[in-house]
């Protein structure tokens, strides 16, 4: 798999944040945005020794509401298992689909309802879910903000950290640059899938992913 830009930064600020751990042994704070169980594995794994995790669960694009439910469950029940090595929290964040509707501005544009993944639906779905992810690690004062959904082969890493970058504006709460498909992110959250016997979907969350599933 091809080098990543964004990895590579990630890369440079773990091994300073290892060479650096105070005496009191005290780690940044994350605000980790999540989408599902599944593509939160490895990177809890992969970034729990470095930082102090609180998952954020924010996902009105999901659809329908019993998938949203199924997804959140299907998290936490991993952090259940997984959560106390790791000590992680999660937050739930109201879901509001109407707020993904006018997010995407799908009644302006309704073409975006037949756009294939990695278009402007999805980027502007990966940025108001990273602006609320945001507003909240800034409201409770994180260190860090990150997304989980670099993960996924079908996502745009490089819009995702243009945009969580340009959100932060250089000041706290940072933005994480990650491509965690990387390093074999993918692959190992696949293998924590099965051994956790975590749900995985079938499509990506929203009414026009699932309806591509059905075509
Ligand atoms: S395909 Fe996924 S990322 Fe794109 S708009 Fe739908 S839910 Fe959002």
């Amino acid at each position: 798999m091809s080098s990543s830009p964004y990895q590579k930064q990630l890369d440079e600020l773990l091994k300073k944040l290892a060479s650096s751990k105070s005496a009191a042994n005290t780690k940044p704070s994350l605000l980790l945005h999540a989408c599902c169980g599944p593509c939160s594995s490895y990177v809890l794994e992969y970034l729990s020794q470095y930082f102090a995790i609180t998952v954020f669960y924010y996902n009105p694009n999901i659809y329908p509401q019993e998938e949203y439910n199924r997804r959140l469950n299907e998290l936490k029940n991993f952090y259940t298992k997984f959560a106390p090595a790791a000590n992680v929290n999660v937050v739930e964040e109201a879901y509001n689909p109407e707020d993904f509707y006018n997010a995407i501005q799908i009644h302006e544009h309704p073409e975006r309802a037949s756009e294939p993944e990695k278009g402007e639906r999805c980027r502007l779905c990966y940025k108001f879910r990273l602006q609320k992810a945001y507003e909240y690690a800034a409201a409770h004062n994180y260190d860090y903000y990150c997304t989980t959904l670099s993960i996924s082969p079908f996502k745009d890493a490089e819009k995702i950290n243009v945009l969580g970058t340009e959100i932060a504006k250089n000041s706290a709460p940072l933005w994480l640059p990650s491509d965690f498909k990387k390093h074999g992110g993918f692959q190992r959250s696949l293998e924590l899938s099965t051994e956790y016997g975590l749900y995985r979907q079938q499509y990506c969350g929203c009414i026009y992913s699932s309806k591509r599933l059905q075509d």
